[in-house]
């Protein structure tokens, strides 16, 4: 048989994040002595009072069909997080869960891109958001952002990338992968220039638990004119290591575009698995909020002792992130070519990180430090050497 297959799916990239991932894995399961700082992924096991209330989900029998966007139990402990931690007001109407926050993504552009549409995307970026925009044919337009600038976009390139076609802008905020997170004047500043344009904001706000100085403020808590243009993103992955349960939810006050998600999911999901969704509720009430805060503290540890380390070795150079858990090292003076850097420094020494030309941003590479400190300093001991041999 002659295969054909689609444009839409053969036009799609490997997810370059997950490709090193299992790359790591596969080699260590091989038997060589890898060290992997490529996934974005906690390593704290998932703790216990969640992992109690999916017991409990089983043990009483909940394993059936749920509503589409999640139980009202779920919907209820999502809509008062968001208005706690967030200062957002979210009705259970508008909020819709989906199997990871990715999926909420996919689902959104699914919802809002078509032909042509413009989105704008900061650059560095989260390797999956170009690919999505492309898969719903819409166009990238990238803002190139910089270290002087602290990897944030400024007034007047956004002034400059908007464009009729613009649809939809996307903030990562604390950024995968620099780590940078936008202050409340800086959000107030984008607010400004968006106002009177008919512009979603796409707040990815996956990394707010992770915060190691300052505040994190939600986009759209900015003001009323940024609630009701925002789609929130979020989800459970990384403020309490729940990457493998697949959880992640969307808010929006536009009515209409949940409603049409939610058609959406019922014909290619239904619901999220229905013992994840008893758990979650354990993630988001505040149950397992002092797990949270010994998660953040020892990232920040583990921050602080990276930072230190990989600045002392000649050649790199890496800015403090303020929150999630990525450093992103600029690996220029040893190797513009960050994919070459990377594939060496895993050949020579047997550490896995990813190539920023991944992100959009090449001479760079991201090192993830969730992962224990005692990995994390002979990692850098490997790194040291490898430099050393440039
Ligand atoms: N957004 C960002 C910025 C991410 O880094 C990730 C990492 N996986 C996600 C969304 C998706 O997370 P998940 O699908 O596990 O909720
Ligand atoms: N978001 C994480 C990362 O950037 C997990 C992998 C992925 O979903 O791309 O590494």
């Amino acid at each position: 048989m002659q295969a054909h297959y689609t444009n839409r799916v053969t036009n799609l990239s490997e997810s370059i994040t997950l490709a090193i991932s299992s790359l790591a894995r596969e080699l260590k399961a091989q038997g060589k002595d890898i060290l992997s700082f490529s996934a974005g992924e906690p390593d704290f096991d998932t703790p216990q009072v969640i992992k109690d209330a999916a017991i409990l989900a089983i043990q009483e029998g909940f394993t059936k069909y749920t509503a589409t966007a999640g139980i009202p139990e779920l919907l209820n402990a999502i809509s008062q997080k968001l208005q706690r931690d967030n200062n957002l007001s979210y009705s259970t109407k508008e909020i819709i869960v989906s199997s990871g926050a990715k999926h909420s993504l996919f689902n959104v552009f699914q919802a809002l891109i078509q032909q042509d549409d413009e989105v704008i995307i900061p650059s560095p970026y989260w390797v999956t958001y170009p690919e999505l925009v492309t898969f719903s044919n819409g166009k990238n337009i990238f803002i190139q952002t910089s270290e002087e600038n602290h990897f944030k976009i400024t007034k007047e390139q956004l002034k400059a990338a908007i464009t009729p076609k613009t649809k939809i802008l996307i903030l990562t905020s604390p950024s995968n992968p620099t780590g940078m997170v936008y202050s409340r004047k800086e959000l107030e500043e984008i607010a400004e220039i968006l106002k009177g344009t008919n512009i979603w904001v796409l707040s990815d706000e996956i990394y707010e638990k992770l915060i190691y100085e300052g505040t994190f403020i939600s986009t759209g808590s900015i003001s009323q004119d940024m609630l009701e243009r925002t789609i929130t993103i979020n989800g459970l992955s990384k403020a309490v290591a729940m990457t493998g349960w697949r959880m992640g939810y969307l808010a929006s006050k536009d009515q209409k575009l949940c409603k049409l998600i939610n058609n959406l999911q019922g014909q290619a999901l239904s619901n999220i698995n229905s013992i994840t969704q008893k758990a979650a509720i354990a993630g988001l009430n505040g149950s397992a909020d002092k797990d949270i805060e010994n998660m953040r503290v020892a990232f920040k540890q583990r921050r602080d002792f990276a930072c230190e380390k990989l600045n002392a070795i000649p050649g790199l150079s890496v800015s403090k992130p303020d929150g999630a858990f990525y450093l992103f090292i600029n690996c220029s003076a040893i190797n513009k070519d960050s994919m070459q850097f990377c594939k060496d420094l895993l050949e020579q020494v047997g550490v896995a990180v990813v190539p920023g030309v991944g992100f959009g941003m090449d001479g760079y590479f991201r090192f993830s430090f969730a992962t224990d400190l005692k990995s994390i300093e002979e990692g850098i001991q490997r790194i040291s050497n490898f430099v050393a041999k440039q």
